[in-house]
């Protein structure tokens, strides 16, 4: 289950990424720079965004439909 979660460290000075934390930079050799950032809870995030927006457009639909055939 933790396994699931994917921590990344990001350098807030030219945006290098690694999987492993560096106290300098490998990437503009600064120091202290690199960041933890947690990825997979923004990528669940966004799917149960998607799933709300469909289920909202159909619903409007299916009431359009239903008073069209009663006329
Ligand atoms: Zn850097």
């Amino acid at each position: 289950m933790a396994s699931k979660t994917k921590v990344q460290y990001v350098c807030t000075e030219c945006g290098f990424e690694s999987a492993k934390w560096y106290g300098k930079c490998p990437g503009c050799s600064a120091w202290n720079t690199m960041e933890e950032e947690v990825r997979s809870t923004a990528t669940a995030a966004k799917r149960v965004n998607a799933a709300v927006s469909s289920s909202v457009i159909a619903k409007p639909v299916g009431l359009h439909e239903i008073d069209s055939t009663e006329e």
